[in-house]
């Protein structure tokens, strides 16, 4: 059972609110720091141990350079996030780049910048050396089909369009090696948002086995295996959260096991997670419009699934807290809404809460990733600021909110220049 807490109360999120409109997310510096060094805390023993956090959980130049100081690397898979990137500062290695139904120019960037490039499939191989030739290291995107078994946010692995089979893979390092490719890394991502600890300890087993392999069927010594992100936060407050040290534990003891017994070691490991960086970091803050009672009793929300897509989307659980009233019973129940003419824009279905009334401030939990993130525009909505909370109990803006002259920014009306 976690305990649903905030850094702030509701006096100072009314003065936050007087000066930064509702709807808000706000995140949390200091957690986000301890956070990240707690991560590599756990795995100290492992040599050159980096978390790749993944941009597209929070694509926010603030706190990638507040992770970068931390020493995080990123992981991409877009050319906006390998420049978004650049400009925060990241180089070479510390960039690594998966990607999907990639296109030669994305390779190219991904090869100008030094990152680790990450192929999902053989078809990629033809691209990545028409686009930016083959570079020295090269990692490969492993799906182990009907091997591991996945859950309802990232599916079974033998339905994802992901990675390179388990006939492929051997085939795919030899080509590499053929074609010149120095030095190897070995990636795979099988589960997302997982609390379950085992499962890290067998994607580490399933992936030193397979260095294992690669090492007796082609001569290739890998360098580097990459678990993925996905490790998972506790959204509901009867989840519980995992203990990076039992994983840690665990990895080590398989990485003596198969690594070192076979004289593979050094051998580095790295994760990319986000969500579970920064996203019980990040809260939602919105204000409450009405509230209505019809068949059911409704709170609807200047906010909407615009700002968060998660519960719309895969009717995720969210907490919710209604600011100033955390003592009170929660004796009522409320579907609470946004503002979309969109019938699944819910925030929570039949939540009890204490009687919420019109403007009260409402916080929604674990928004910072995978939150702002997936913002849209969808029925005009605009995308809301990203504010930071300093560690020293200031805050600032660290994105502002869009305006209607954004939205408008791309559109062409009548009679106006074509804007190229
Ligand atoms: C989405 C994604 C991640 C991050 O997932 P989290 O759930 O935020 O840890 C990491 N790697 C790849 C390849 C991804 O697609």
């Amino acid at each position: 059972m976690s305990d649903k807490q905030m850094p702030f109360n509701k006096k100072q999120l009314e003065e936050l609110s007087a000066k930064f409109p509702t709807p808000f997310i706000i995140y949390d510096e200091k957690a986000i720091r301890n956070n990240a060094r707690n991560i590599y805390k756990a795995f100290s023993w492992v040599e050159s141990f980096k978390n790749h956090f993944a941009v597209k959980a929070c694509p926010n130049a603030t706190i990638l350079s507040i992770l970068r100081e931390e020493d995080m690397g990123v992981d991409c898979s877009s050319l906006p996030e390998l420049l978004l990137s650049e400009k925060v500062g990241f180089k070479g290695e510390d960039i690594v780049f998966t990607s999907n139904n990639t296109p030669g120019e994305e390779f190219a960037a991904a090869a100008r910048l030094g990152a680790v490039i990450n192929l999902d499939d053989l078809g990629h191989i033809e691209t990545l050396e028409k686009s930016a030739g083959i570079p020295e290291l090269i990692s490969f995107r492993y799906n182990p089909g009907e091997t591991r078994t996945g859950n309802v946010l990232i599916g079974e692995p033998r339905e994802a369009k992901y990675g390179v089979t388990r006939d492929q893979i051997i085939e795919a390092y030899r080509i590499m090696k053929t074609k010149g490719a120095k030095r190897f890394g070995l990636h795979t991502m099988v589960a997302s948002n997982e609390l379950e600890e085992s499962c890290f300890t067998e994607t580490a087993r399933m992936l030193f086995e397979l260095v294992v392999k690669l090492k007796q069927e082609c001569g290739i010594k890998v360098e580097m295996i990459n678990m993925g992100g996905g490790i998972g936060i506790p959204y509901h407050p009867d989840d519980k959260a995992v203990d990076l040290n039992n994983i840690s534990r665990g990895i080590q003891e398989l990485y003596r096991k198969v690594i070192v017994s076979e004289g593979l070691d050094p051998l580095k490991i790295v994760f990319e997670c986000g969500r579970l960086v920064t996203g019980p970091h990040g809260y939602l803050v919105s204000r409450v419009r009405h509230v209505a009672r019809k068949y059911k009793n409704y709170v609807g929300l200047d906010a909407c699934m615009a700002n968060l897509m998660r519960p719309g989307l895969y009717g995720a659980y969210h907490h919710i807290t209604v600011a100033g009233k955390e003592g009170l019973p929660a004796n009522n129940c409320y579907d609470v809404t946004g503002s979309l003419c969109e019938n699944n824009d819910k925030f929570a279905i039949d939540r009890f809460l204490p009687e919420v009334e019109k403007d009260d401030l409402v916080v929604i939990h674990d928004a910072g990733a995978h939150g702002y993130a997936m913002g849209f525009n969808y029925n005009g909505k605009l995308r809301s600021a990203e504010l930071l909370l300093n560690e020293n109990g200031s805050a600032q803006l660290i994105r502002r909110a869009e305006t209607i002259d954004d939205y408008f920014a791309t559109m062409r009306f009548k009679n106006a220049p074509v804007v190229v």
